[in-house]
């Protein structure tokens, strides 16, 4: 069986990791989470980084950031990780849902101005599958209405919009380093941000909002969403090797486009001028006439022994929200068409040319059935 992903460890993760049972530094205290949170923080082109537990704890310390009353609201995409919606609900706020774009499958931004009311207070973009979000209508409508923007760029590490890199093009951005994510410490997230307000919120957030003038007596909300040296460790590893892993990332999307683009039954990833994919997962989508859907066409690369994983299902659709109430009288036809039709293929970092290859084939065959 090809797995959906395999990591790729080197020695340099190794090397740290062991340095850091040695010295004993095992705890979120240690020299390695600073590290962590100043190279991924430049990397990114940004002034401060906060390393926390994972992507999510990501996004629910930036929404809080954010300060958002009950019944303001949030425009975000329905098609993303439930922890985007999560993150916004935790606060009493209200995600207001925006359905896919059908070449990206990111937000559809041409829809974001019609829902903007005088509850509107933030915008979430997500960054689908390595793809980035077409930022600069964000941006221009943040600009305008003075609208706070949350980016989630947990699955475009390394990806660029019209040559900047994601992770800053926002007032606070997120990012999840979960295992199968470019740059990787098991599970762990980060925010980055240029504000310094923001980014001492989510410090004292992320530590039980602990005060340095008086121990174990709090006058804010806080939780413990500490990264440990140990998972900061192995990401300073990863993060030496950054340019060679998202490069190979690149190479394995363009090798897959190579064997799959003339396969009729099959969209495949975006790859817009103004944007850089890095093809965190290769995604396809199986056109409406074509006689697999999602399931059944996952089935079929199983017996072929390719592992796949299905695509999101919009919030708009998640049981847990529609029995409290919510998202009831959103329709979002893209979102939910590529939930049905789209699934990803192998590719994780460990992929070889030839299981692409394999994987292609096993594709094409099984159109062709
Ligand atoms: C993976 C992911 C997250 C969540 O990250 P975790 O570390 O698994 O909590 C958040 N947003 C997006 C878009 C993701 O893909």
């Amino acid at each position: 069986m090809i797995p959906v992903n395999e990591p790729l460890i080197s020695e340099k993760e190794r090397k740290y990791v062991l340095d850091c049972l040695e010295s004993g530094w095992i705890s979120s205290g240690g020299p390695y989470v600073e590290r962590f949170e100043q190279l991924w923080a430049e990397y990114c082109g940004a002034d401060y980084g906060v390393s926390v537990s994972s992507g999510t704890a990501a996004l629910f310390a930036a929404v809080a950031a954010l300060d958002l009353s009950e019944g303001d609201e949030v425009i975000m995409p329905t098609f993303t990780i439930i922890s985007c919606a999560h993150a916004v609900l935790a606060t009493g706020a209200v995600p207001i849902l925006v359905d896919s774009d059908p070449t990206t499958w990111c937000m559809n931004v041409d829809q974001i101005e019609s829902l903007i009311t005088p509850r509107t207070k933030a915008i979430m973009a997500v960054h689908i599958y390595g793809h980035p979000v077409d930022f600069d209508v964000v941006t221009a409508l943040s600009r305008k209405l003075g609208l706070a923007v949350v980016e989630d760029a947990a699955e475009a590490h390394g990806a660029t919009y019209k040559g900047r890199r994601v992770g800053n093009l926002g007032h606070i951005s997120c990012f999840s380093f979960y295992a199968n994510k470019i740059v990787t410490t098991g599970e762990g997230g980060m925010v980055v941000t240029d504000d310094e307000e923001l980014a001492h919120f989510v410090r004292n957030y992320r530590n039980l909002a602990f005060r340095n003038d008086r121990r174990f007596f709090h006058t804010e909300v806080g939780h413990n969403f500490r990264l440990t040296n140990l998972q900061a460790a192995f990401g300073v590893g990863q993060l030496e090797n950054i340019d060679e892993r998202v490069n190979r990332k690149r190479e394995i999307g363009h090798r897959y486009t190579e064997r799959l683009k003339g396969l009729e039954a099959l969209q495949l990833p975006a790859q817009e001028s103004w944007a850089q994919n890095v093809y965190w997962m290769y995604g396809i989508v199986l056109q409406d006439d074509c006689h697999y859907d999602a399931e059944s066409f996952a089935r079929a690369l199983r017996e072929a022994g390719v592992d796949t994983r299905p695509f999101f299902i919009g919030m708009h659709e998640q049981p847990v929200f529609l029995q409290k109430g919510l998202f009831m009288k959103d329709s979002h036809p893209v979102s939910e068409r590529i939930a049905r039709r789209g699934l990803y293929l192998p590719s994780g970092l460990a992929l070889s040319d030839d299981q692409i290859d394999i994987v292609a084939e096993a594709v094409t065959n099984a159109l062709s059935r």
